[in-house]
């Protein structure tokens, strides 16, 4: 049976509500850290979990935590990063539409560990629905003391916000979202300074993900030692993955990291197989912004070793044979799926994302998807490949946010694994005009078969 923690009372009917949500152990973390550990006792246990990021970036938690400046006398800010915009991710969704409470019971406590005063919930502006789900649970809490002042009779006070985003990818940058938050157009900050030091409103601030925060109260109820002995080596714990693409089950799913990769495409439990029986192709692990990696490759690592669903064995090969567990938006492409398209639609997001700030971004995105729209509609050149190649080569790197990066690694993992299929595009225009071109032959590079 897998092992679940944040989804573990999901089957329950009306979790969105304070009372079912107390009376199956919420707010039960909020009391031991406020009424029996000091905010640094907090942050240790934290530390012990070995939590890693869960927005994308994977780095340790607690020892972000530690990197925050604490000069007296000025205010420290905490903020839920709910900008969920990476193609391919809608776990964080999922979890604050249907368990709005956990979320907040994580932001109590993290603002306890971090010396927070306010504390904020950004939260993508398209999730409308889902901030009007936050703010009736915020104001549940309220209203039985458990924000506002002196939390259950405790020293510590917390004041709550939801605000939604500005619409734009870039906003879920860190201080692309800070920028927004302050009311201003979210372009990303130079670094350093980092936020831990110069953040919301100029003071020292921490950036978490929702999934990392909504860990936050299942780790101090269990301790960070018990924490630390679910999933594999420095994957620790368990992970929350929206599985989209030619699945037969797409859905969030809670793993223990370590899980295999084929178990997680092929079980009944998660993915169910890829649909109407088709083979597997390719697979894109971590949101639209990781290099694309195909069946024999996602499957298995360079070495023959399984591939596991953890942030070590992903990356296991670096970029030639790897590539990254991210944000968990986990994109599975059969057979039929025509790759050269699927980049296109990748390149058109990124540029219509990038804020204009850095040349080679601004530049690169917008000649990246002209290219690859001259390729995908029959009209592309042998050169194209190489010159795309280069271009990805200049942007990697130059660039203000990493936001330059999500657009080149799906532009050269694209080319470095299905380069013949960009070479077919190019080489038999006639045949690709037809939008339907790869289901009715599809280009098979010998993708393994379902196993039996
Ligand atoms: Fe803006 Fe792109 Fe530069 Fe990021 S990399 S700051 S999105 S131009």
């Amino acid at each position: 049976m897998a092992r679940k923690i944040l989804l573990v009372n999901d089957h329950i009917e009306g979790l969105a509500n304070i009372d079912v949500y107390r009376r199956n152990g919420g707010y039960a973390a909020v009391e031991k850290a406020l009424k029996t550990m000091t905010p640094d006792a907090v942050t240790e246990e934290v530390k012990k979990s070995g939590l890693r990021g869960r927005g994308g970036a994977g780095f340790p938690a607690g020892m972000k935590w530690s990197f925050l400046a604490k000069p007296p006398g000025v205010p420290r800010y905490l903020v839920c990063n709910a900008d969920e915009s990476e193609p391919g991710t809608f776990k964080d969704r999922y979890l604050m539409e249907r368990n709005p409470h956990s979320l907040i019971e994580g932001m109590i406590v993290s603002s306890f560990a971090l010396g927070a005063r306010t504390s904020y919930i950004y939260i993508r502006g398209e999730y409308y629905y889902v901030l009007q789900i936050l703010e009736k649970a915020i104001a549940e809490a309220y209203e039985v003391g458990l924000l506002g002042k002196n939390i259950m009779g405790t020293d510590f006070s917390l004041d709550l916000y939801v605000q939604p985003g500005g619409g734009a990818y870039i906003c879920g940058e860190e201080t692309g979202l800070i920028e927004s938050l302050e009311g201003k157009r979210g372009n990303p900050r130079i670094k350093p300074p980092f936020p831990a030091v110069v953040g919301v409103w100029g003071c020292p601030t921490v950036v978490n993900n929702v999934e990392t925060i909504a860990a936050v109260p299942h780790i101090v109820n269990m301790t960070g030692d018990e924490y630390a002995k679910i999933g594999i080596g420095r994957s620790t714990g368990t992970k929350l993955i929206s599985a989209s693409g030619h699945i037969n089950k797409p859905g969030v799913y809670e793993i223990e990291l370590g899980l295999p990769v084929e178990e997680f495409i092929y079980s009944d439990a998660y993915c169910g197989g890829i649909s109407e029986g088709r083979s597997l192709k390719a697979v894109v692990a971590g949101g639209s912004s990781v290099p694309v990696l195909p069946a024999e490759l996602i499957l298995k690592t360079a070495a023959g070793e399984p591939r596991l669903m953890s942030y070590e064995s992903l990356s296991d090969g670096g970029f030639a044979t790897g590539t990254m567990l991210g944000s968990g938006g986990f994109i599975v492409y059969s057979e039929t799926a025509c790759m050269v398209r699927n980049l296109w639609n990748f390149s058109r997001f990124y540029h219509h994302e990038s804020c204009g700030q850095c040349s080679p971004c601004r530049e690169g995105t917008g000649w990246m998807e002209k290219i690859l729209h001259n390729i995908e509609s029959g009209h592309g050149k042998v050169t194209d490949l190489d010159l795309l190649v280069d271009i990805c080569k200049k942007i990697e790197g130059n660039t203000i946010c990493p936001l330059g990066d999500a657009a080149a690694w799906p532009v050269a993992s694209h080319i470095r694994h299905f380069r013949e299929e960009f070479e077919y595009h190019i080489n038999n225009p006639e045949k690709v005009k037809d939008p339907r071109h790869c289901e009715k032959q599809p280009f098979v590079r010998k993708a393994q078969s379902n196993p039996a």
